[in-house]
């Protein structure tokens, strides 16, 4: 049916929404770095790439570098929005624990209609951010600094939590650290980064500091997230 084929499909949608991530992560939006985001072969990516293009998503350079059109970029947009309104709303207005929302905004963002859209919207009131910190409208993004990079005796502000797979939010969550927290750095060793949050200490792995974006004072220099810092975890990726 020709009006079935306008439509985005849910497989569509999560490739749309991984190369929105590869774009705010500042990595390059290619078929390798998807391939790698959702642990997924090369060879079936290729395939949903050149679906992404003759649906008229994506369009294709000589360097395999992927840009988004027009349409592309409002959809990805949109399902990354739809997510973390979600999962604002799962939080704030159904008492969700903020680690416990992102598998359901998974499953939930890809049936949501305008109407419903707006409504959740209203009630959120003014929150900006998803509970990991993203933004939930695209374009207000403050880049930060991994909290791995941050040297001792510096000021941190939590800004997000790039990963979001289930059990990395669980981790972070036991470990006491979210956005918002205010902390400062501690003597950590080589493998863990201890924060000292007003008396109580926090620690975490580097390894999962790494997935951690901070404002900081003194700031090391800005770092882009490599890959595979979206994909730290035994799940295909979660963000
Ligand atoms: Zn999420
Ligand atoms: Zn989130």
């Amino acid at each position: 049916m020709a009006v079935m084929s306008e439509h985005v499909t849910v497989a569509e949608e999560e490739y749309l929404q991984v190369l929105f991530w590869l774009d705010e992560a500042g990595l390059p939006k290619t078929g390798a770095n998807v391939a790698k985001a959702m642990q997924l072969s090369p060879p079936t990516v290729h395939e949903m790439v050149g679906r992404l293009e003759r649906d008229g998503y994506i369009t294709r350079a000589g360097d395999k570098t992927i840009s988004f059109t027009d349409s592309g970029a409002e959809h990805a947009e949109g399902i990354v929005r739809r997510h973390r309104l979600i999962e604002r709303f799962l939080t704030d207005v159904l008492g969700i624990p903020w680690d416990e929302v992102h598998e359901e905004a998974e499953r939930l963002e890809h049936a949501m209609s305008p109407v419903l859209e707006e409504r959740m919207l209203a009630a959120i009131g003014d929150a900006k951010t998803c509970p990991h910190g993203h933004p939930i409208v695209a374009g207000i993004r403050v880049q930060g600094v991994p909290l791995a990079d941050v040297a001792e005796g510096a000021s941190v502000r939590i800004l997000r939590l790039e990963n979001e797979a289930e059990e990395l939010l669980h981790y972070l969550k036991d470990a006491g650290l979210e956005p918002g927290l205010e902390a400062v750095v501690g003597a950590g060793d080589e493998d863990d980064v201890v924060l000292d949050a007003a008396g109580r200490e926090i620690r975490v792995s580097r390894t999962v500091a790494e997935t951690v974006s901070v404002i900081a004072d003194p700031s090391p220099p800005a770092r882009v997230a490599l890959p595979d810092q979206l994909v730290i975890s035994r799940d295909r990726y979660g963000r």
